[in-house]
């Protein structure tokens, strides 16, 4: 790690590597955007991911000319090979020079001037790594390689897509109230290049209130578009004696459905009418629908749907209406790796992967993109990256 600090010393050059990773996540995220209604598509952004993992393995296979690479190279043409293998000369080089690629010979005879080396094991799916000592490189072999890793990733990420295997990534996070609360805390700071890494924490309120539920209904109503099976429903089971009150948009899609809850807002869901019926009975009295759903509303703010005596405790998010979200934001390359190994030991399964987050203050429109850190985690996150250095606040 001591190592790699030293690299970082072309400040322009990270500065230009950190806007390039942002329009990155920029692009994706209006990416899945555009995907919503094909389900729960949230894209893998991770590059450290296992597709960012496989996407190194295979640009250093390409570079180091045991396999072709799948893409042509940055600022390359497909109908000058020349161009392509004058990339892969300069990729390796650059591999050399911050020690990725080793014991490096140059060859004789036919491959004279050619240079021949070896990455080990260790270092193939090290992303973390690669994206280090990547700083360290002149601005255009940087952003060059990058640029390679990143359309490499692009190509692993879209077959898995037409393949129907991914599932993690960008989350966009949608709510009716987002709020910025307090100052963001610096929580590290680079030494070399100065630059710190913040924590913002946000109350975000995904709840619908009854006013905006009956203004959807009537808004498809005005529209004549209503279906017989839309409007408000009450669940036929009670939880902690309460019933649950939704509303129910029937979707052109046979079996899916649109259903909007008090303390979550909108989700899509697959299920047959038949499901419907025996879980939820229709409401035909507004009055009924409007003292249900404002009481729903009011009490998911507070607590989680299981209670006050939920197992899970004060973190408990599920079906709770106002949540604080706690997002990494400034400075995230440099500590990526020590991120990813604090969540790596919390014990629920779902907080140990590292989801890039996007979201928006409802207010003032800010815009933020960072590292999510589940709430329960944000202690032992913060523990880690203050370690062994001073932070002046
Ligand atoms: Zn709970």
């Amino acid at each position: 790690m001591v190592s790699c600090r030293l690299l970082f010393t072309d400040l322009g050059g990270e500065r230009r590597f950190a806007s390039i990773v942002a329009k990155r996540l920029e692009s994706l995220g209006a990416l899945t955007q555009g995907d919503r209604r094909a389900g729960p598509s949230l894209s893998a952004y991770n590059y450290d991911s296992v597709y960012g993992k496989k996407a190194l393995m295979v640009m250093y296979r390409g570079i180091m000319e045991q396999e072709l690479l799948p893409v042509v190279p940055p600022g390359c043409s497909s109908d000058k090979p020349d161009t392509s293998q004058e990339f892969i000369m300069k990729a390796k080089a650059a591999l050399v020079s911050v020690g990725i690629v080793r014991d490096t010979v140059l060859g004789n005879g036919m491959d004279r001037g050619k240079l021949s080396g070896r990455i080990i094991d260790s270092d193939m799916h090290d992303v973390g790594r690669f994206l280090n000592r990547l700083l360290g490189l002149p601005p255009e072999i940087q952003n060059r390689l990058f640029e390679l890793f990143v359309s490499i990733l692009d190509l692993l990420i879209h077959n898995a897509r037409i393949e129907g295997n991914l599932d993690s990534g960008i989350i966009d996070m949608k709510a009716n109230f987002i709020e910025l609360q307090g100052t963001p805390k610096k929580v590290h700071v680079d030494q070399m290049s100065g630059a710190s890494t913040v924590l913002f924490t946000f109350s975000v309120d995904r709840g619908v209130t009854w006013e905006a539920a009956n203004a959807m209904l009537g808004e498809k109503q005005k529209d004549g578009l209503v279906c017989s099976n839309d409007g408000f429903y009450e669940s036929k089971r009670e939880w902690l004696g309460k019933r649950h009150f939704i509303l129910v948009f029937e979707s052109a899609a046979s079996g899916m459905f649109k259903i909007v809850r008090p303390p979550v807002g909108e989700s899509v869901r697959e299920m047959s009418l038949s499901e419907l019926r025996n879980k939820y009975r229709k409401l035909s009295s507004l009055e009924k629908a409007r003292s249900g759903w404002e009481d729903e509303y009011e009490v998911s703010s507070r607590q989680c749907m299981h209670g006050p005596n939920c197992k899970v405790g004060i973190y408990c998010t599920v079906g709770k209406r106002v949540q604080e979200v706690y997002v990494l934001g400034g400075i995230i390359l440099p500590v990526w790796g020590t991120i990813e190994k604090a969540l790596s030991r919390q014990a629920r399964q779902s907080h140990k992967r590292l989801r890039v987050v996007r979201l928006e203050t409802t207010a003032d429109s800010q815009r933020i993109v960072g590292i999510l850190v589940p709430s329960g985690a944000v202690e032992s996150v913060l523990e880690d990256l203050a370690w062994g250095q001073d932070i002046d606040d």
